[in-house]
């Protein structure tokens, strides 16, 4: 009994486990082990091509992984979901364990032909079979979270990068996923509109919503992240406190990334 209760306050929200992925017989995942504590917020941080936006989509069955394992609050997703196994879940079971993990990227992707508000409610009405009016609610809410609820009927060409941005967040936390990714959510932004951005993530963070977040952003990274995780070469080789990671990184690697960065 005893050993179920400490399992149980030690489990991670997300636990991955010795992941590998390749594309064309390049490996750029090679053994990735993360587990992340519910609430925790992670900054995911490398060079471009080291396998960061690869490792957030094994995370949403964006990917599947060749080796090794991703789970979501014990629910396996990844290996497990390919081949026979992937057949013996029904199609709606793997549609409920991907709304368990929003994502938001960096060039929004947003419906062009669908307003702020119909961005919003899109999937809870597909995938929840959420009522019209319940949807409507539910975004009009999430839209004042982000600072939008007057632009609830604009389209996205109306909006500015970081008010598109906003509700691509206002949308991801429509499903009420337990965990929500990041792929460089600023990059795409011009200077002046990367602030109500990482406003909005900042808030998300105060929140205990747990996040795993990759960015350059490496001011924020060090106010928000619980946890520094520095990736290159599809493997992890550094992570812990901002306050450590950020400021006497131990590893070449590292060293010679912040210094670019910085
Ligand atoms: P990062 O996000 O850190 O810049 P990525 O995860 O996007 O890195 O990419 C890691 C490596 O995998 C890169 O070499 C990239 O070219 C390659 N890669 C990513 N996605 C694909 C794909 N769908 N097909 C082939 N190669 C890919
Ligand atoms: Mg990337």
């Amino acid at each position: 009994m005893t050993t179920v209760v400490a399992e149980t306050a030690t489990r991670g929200l997300v636990e991955i486990h010795n992941v590998h992925k390749s594309y064309g017989g390049v490996e750029v995942l090679s053994g990735i082990d993360l587990t992340v504590r519910p609430g925790e917020v992670i900054a995911l941080l490398g060079p471009s091509g080291s396998g960061k936006s690869t490792l957030l989509r094994t995370i949403n069955h964006l990917e599947s992984v060749d080796r090794g394992s991703v789970t979501v609050d014990g629910e396996l997703i990844g290996y497990e979901l390919r081949g026979e196994k992937l057949h013996e879940l029904h199609e709606r079971e793997i549609l409920r364990r991907r709304t368990q993990v929003g994502i938001v990227f960096q060039n929004f992707n947003l419906f062009p032909h669908l307003t702020a508000l119909e961005n919003v409610t899109e999937a809870p009405i597909a995938l929840k079979r959420l009522t019209k009016d319940d949807a409507r609610e539910l975004a009009l809410g999430l839209l004042d979270r982000v600072g939008l609820a007057d632009k609830a009927d604009a389209y996205p060409r109306q909006l500015s990068g970081g008010q598109q941005q906003r509700v691509a967040i206002a949308r991801a936390l429509a499903l009420k996923p337990k965990v929500l990714l990041f792929d460089e959510p600023t990059s795409a932004l011009d200077p002046e509109l990367v602030g109500e951005v990482l406003d909005v993530i900042r808030d998300l963070a105060q929140l205990g919503t747990t996040l795993i977040i990759v960015t350059h952003e490496i001011g924020f990274a060090r106010e928000v992240a619980d946890r520094v995780v520095f990736l290159d070469g599809g493997v992890i080789v550094e992570q812990g406190p901002p306050a450590e990671v950020l400021t006497a990184p131990q590893h070449p690697r590292t060293q010679e990334f912040l210094a670019k960065v910085l």
